[in-house]
This record gives C-alpha cells, sequence and structure tokens, in this order.
C-alpha cells in the first residue's frame, strides 16, 4: 500500500510466475499453481486494435534487443509486477519456517522492503516482486504521516508503524465491522476505488528472522494488513471493491 500522493488514497504496494513455467522455483519450496496468460490469445475487441498491434509491435523490437545487451531481469524484481500478469492471481505457497534465515528467503524479504521504500507503499507483498511466497511488509514512516491533515488521519485511523514483515502470515478478524476507504494498488497502477475493510484485525506468523510474533491492528493498519493479505491468496482489491467508485486517478488531467 502507498500513501505517498494524496491522503485520500490508500495506495497498496505489493509476479516471476512465468519463470516457474520453465524452471524451478530458485528459493526451493514448493511450485505454485498459476493461470496460463491466455491473452494473447484472445481475440481483439478494442477499436484501437491497429494502433495497439503497431505499438505492441515496436516495443517488441525495443525488447529484443534489450535483451540481446542485457539478460532479462528474475524474481524477486525491483518493480511491481501488474494486474494481468498471473503471480498476482495465484495462491502463494507457506515458507519453510526452517527456511526464513536462508539466503533465498532474505533475499526476498530484502527486496520486498527495499522495493516497498523505493515506491513509498506502506505495504507489500512478494508475489508484487513475482515471489509467490506467503510474506508481507507493512510500514508507515512519520515523513508519510507528516503530508496528512489531522482530520483525515483521525478519520482514517493513520499511525506511524514501524517496519514489520510476517511470514505465513495468518489474520483473525477482531471487530467484523467494516469501514469503506479508497484504496489503490501498485499492481494497479493509476487507478483507485473504495473497499470495505474490518475494522480491527489480529495477524499472527513469523518474522523476518523466523521468530513466532503476533500484532493486532486497526485503523489504516488493518486496512493495509487485510489488502496485503489478499495478495497471498491471488485476490486483489477490485474483487472486494465498489465498481461504482472505481477511477483513473488522473481522469481530470484527461480534460485538460
Ligand atoms: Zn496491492
Amino acid at each position: 500500500m502507498n500513501s505517498k500522493s494524496s491522503a485520500s488514497l490508500l495506495r497498496l504496494s505489493w509476479s516471476g510466475f512465468r519463470l516457474y513455467a520453465s524452471r524451478s522455483p530458485p528459493w526451493g519450496f514448493q511450485s505454485v499453481s498459476g493461470t496460463p496468460a491466455a491473452s494473447s490469445r484472445l481475440p481483439h475487441v478494442s477499436s484501437c486494435e491497429r494502433h495497439l498491434s503497431s505499438n505492441v509491435k515496436v516495443r517488441s523490437y525495443l525488447q529484443y534487443v534489450k535483451r540481446k545487451i542485457i539478460s532479462p531481469p528474475s524474481p524477486p524484481y525491483g518493480h511491481v509486477c501488474q494486474v494481468g500478469d498471473p503471480v498476482l492471481r495465484s495462491q502463494a505457497a507457506a515458507v519453510d519456517p526452517a527456511a526464513v534465515t536462508a539466503p533465498e528467503v532474505q533475499k526476498v524479504i530484502g527486496t520486498l522492503v527495499k522495493v516497498m521504500r523505493r515506491l513509498e507503499c506502506v505495504g507489500l507483498s512478494a508475489p508484487q516482486i513475482g515471489v509467490p511466497l506467503r510474506i508481507l511488509a507493512l510500514e508507515y514512516p512519520e515523513r508519510m504521516l507528516e503530508d496528512v491533515s489531522p482530520s483525515s488521519r483521525e478519520a482514517r485511523g493513520l499511525s506511524v508503524q514501524p517496519l514489520r514483515v510476517f511470514v505465513n502470515p495468518q489474520l483473525r478478524v477482531l471487530d467484523g465491522r467494516t469501514l469503506r476507504f479508497q484504496e489503490a494498488c501498485e499492481s494497479i497502477s493509476g487507478f483507485s476505488a473504495t473497499v470495505p475493510r474490518y475494522l480491527s484485525v489480529e495477524v499472527s506468523g513469523l518474522n523476518e528472522k523466523g521468530e513466532p510474533v503476533s500484532w493486532q491492528a486497526s485503523g489504516w493498519s488493518a486496512r493495509i494488513l487485510q489488502h496485503e493479505m489478499d495478495h497471498l491468496d491471488g485476490v486483489l482489491y477490485i474483487d472486494r471493491m465498489d465498481s461504482k467508485t472505481f477511477i483513473n486517478i488522473n481522469w481530470q488531467k484527461h480534460n485538460e
């Protein structure tokens, strides 16, 4: 989740599935099933077919030249995978508790935190950087809170939160009442919608050192947690949103 732009938006930030189709996951955990990308077989229905088609050709050629020079990146990525990538719709696999401190998992955690901070997100999950493992990270730094008005802080239940990493997290609802707020996701870049979330939840799992931890969260933190937990099950906020509130966050610019 991300809060760098508008206080009214919750940008949740959090794939490499295609790599697993051709080779085993490098971290040695159980593989995860996913949906094969079928878009290339779908008939074009857009009136912009020619335009899109030529853009794709140019981009494909540039990609081809680039790949001749630089080998393609592999997960964990330093970028966030976008909706359409099968890894975002797969059920992430549990991490072997004994392997949390192993270099492979530590690399995933390190990259997750690095990408989250670079994008100024307040939450990110491993599938979003191409790794279908049950790992998520959350953090709400003070400098982000400084950009939010006191009234918005109170309405959203915002508070400074230290970095927390959860491996194999389990969520328990503490307060079943729901609250609706605008949410966004780094994996659905440029859009936002209102999503209902439980008021208060408890998460338990392992931290980055493999130690058992639990945390009771309410307000915005509870929302971030629920959003990130959904990513581990291949669920996106667009599956839970009030569809009539779905917006392109730059819609006004298109009229200028
Ligand atoms: Zn997200």
